[in-house]
């Protein structure tokens, strides 16, 4: 049941995700939504756990690039203190942004996952694009009414989908 709506995988934080999780998958990049997976809008310059979990990332070898909806500069400003590439206007559901990532990183879909705390944006687009993806939990409640708009629906599919599956939030991937 919603098929397209449902995540590879489903963990608490963008930063309980190690180096050796990935590569038991044969995962080699990691392609981030920005808001609310990895940094907040109240602290744009991002937590100290995420600058510490891109660096180990960085040290065993796996991209990470930020393929966000927002535009240029926003994303850019954001992505600054992190050190890290970034695709904008990503179109997410739409398949944009996950292409734009791929022809950067020169990998194949199998070797990449999505991570994102949106099903009807981050998802979506990941599963529209044949890559597996993981659902984090928003770092924070959002202000904006699209989003909690799209919360609403999401609560919604989630308990539907969480009738043939296991929908609780894991501390890993396997
Ligand atoms: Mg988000």
């Amino acid at each position: 049941m919603r098929k397209k709506y449902e995540p590879t995988w489903l963990i608490e934080s963008i930063v309980q995700l190690t180096p050796e999780m990935l590569k038991v998958q044969g995962i080699k990049a990691v392609l981030a939504d920005l808001d609310n997976t990895m940094i907040a809008w109240n602290n744009l310059d991002g937590t100290k756990e995420i600058h510490q979990w891109l660096k180990e990332m960085k040290a065993a070898g796996v991209s990470v690039i930020v393929v966000s909806n927002n535009k240029t500069s926003r994303v850019s400003r954001a992505v600054a203190p992190l050190g890290v590439d970034f695709v904008s206007w990503s179109m997410k559901p739409f398949c944009r942004g996950i292409n734009v990532a791929q022809r950067k990183l020169r990998i194949e879909k199998k070797e990449m996952v999505m991570v994102g705390d949106q099903l009807m944006t981050d998802i979506l687009a990941a599963n529209r694009s044949g890559i597996r993806s993981i659902l984090v939990k928003p770092i924070v409640e959002s202000d904006s009414f699209i989003t909690k708009f799209n919360r609403a629906r999401e609560r919604r599919i989630l308990k539907k989908l969480a009738k043939t599956d296991d929908l609780t939030y894991k501390k890993g991937i396997r």
